[in-house]
């Protein structure tokens, strides 16, 4: 629990996690990627999640 938190810290995301995944298959996508690199649709999602 002590290392995730460091990695957390690290990260910058000790707060809020961007979470992108494809809205048509569910995969998880790079928030830098336009479309999606299994199905190679463009409806992505984002959810910007504040704890
Ligand atoms: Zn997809």
């Amino acid at each position: 629990m002590i290392m995730l938190e460091t990695v957390k810290r690290v990260l910058g995301q000790s707060d809020r996690e961007l979470v992108v995944e494809c809205r048509q298959c569910g995969s998880n996508v790079d928030p830098d990627a336009e479309s999606c690199p299994v199905c190679e649709s463009t409806e992505i999602a984002q959810y910007d999640i504040t704890r």
